[in-house]
């Protein structure tokens, strides 16, 4: 049987036969994989600590016909405050879960990898988790070829300066121009710049970030949307992440 090694992060694992956990990790040349670890549940097993969700490791993995196997594991960094933190658990957990329902097994998705353990990190040092959840969102956007145009309006091509509205329909942003009044998604010269900013922010200045109550409502929904928009998946997660905003734990 072929055997392979290669980093994976965890996205999420769920039990199976016993002891045995089916692992779903994101590697950097296969994407989504998914594996069985055997004996996870017994004590002083050496796989267990890969299979903790968010744990970032080196895998040797065996292919199989339906599974892979995992053999072997060292974890590199396991992301601990991301599991110790009720905000920062909810705000993982709806990433892995979006990444986990975007992507097909075996497909690489370049540079997805890189971007997930950068919003993973950059979650952990931060009192602020929303600015991270969009930067990798914005990746993944790009990795699928469904980010917004945030330069330009997508009806007239005119440069976006000032107030922007996105239409879902049209999954873009269009100018004051276009639509002269504002609706429910606009999205003010302050918004506008935080994302055009995180955009080219490297992961680690997001926690530097300082937004606006309001701008960050419209950041919100603007990503809301267009997540819903692209992908049309339904994650359980961002259920539990709006009742947390709604409760003030985001804000
Ligand atoms: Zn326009």
């Amino acid at each position: 049987m072929a055997t392979y090694s290669t980093l994976g992060i965890t996205l999420q694992a769920r039990k199976y036969k016993g002891t045995g956990r089916v692992v779903t990790y994101l590697t950097p040349d296969r994407g989504k994989v998914e594996a069985v670890a055997q004996g996870i549940g017994r004590p002083a097993s050496k796989l267990a600590p890969a299979v903790e969700i968010f744990t970032l490791s080196r895998l040797l993995l065996a292919e199989g016909r339906d599974l892979d196997r995992l053999t072997q594991a060292e974890v590199i960094e396991p992301h601990y405050a991301l599991r110790e933190d009720v905000t920062r658990l909810t705000y993982a957990s709806y990433i892995a879960e979006l990444t986990t329902k975007t992507s097909e097994p075996d497909e690489a998705l370049p540079g997805l990898f890189e971007r997930l353990a950068g919003a993973l990190s950059a979650l952990c040092d931060t009192t602020d988790p929303e600015p991270a959840l969009w930067w990798y969102l914005l990746g993944l956007f790009e990795t699928h070829g469904l980010a917004p145009d945030l330069e330009a309006c997508c009806r007239c091509k005119a440069s976006l300066e000032g107030r922007a509205c996105y239409v879902p329909a049209e999954a873009g942003l269009v100018c004051s121009n276009c639509i002269p009044q504002p609706t429910g998604m606009s999205l003010s010269p302050e918004a506008c710049a935080v994302v055009r900013g995180i955009k080219r922010m490297a992961p680690e200045r997001l926690s530097r970030l300082s937004i606006s109550a309001p701008a960050r409502i419209e950041l919100r929904r603007f990503f809301d949307a267009h997540t819903d928009h692209q992908f049309a998946v339904v994650t359980k997660s961002r259920r539990i992440l709006q009742q947390l905003r709604g409760a003030g734990g985001a804000d």
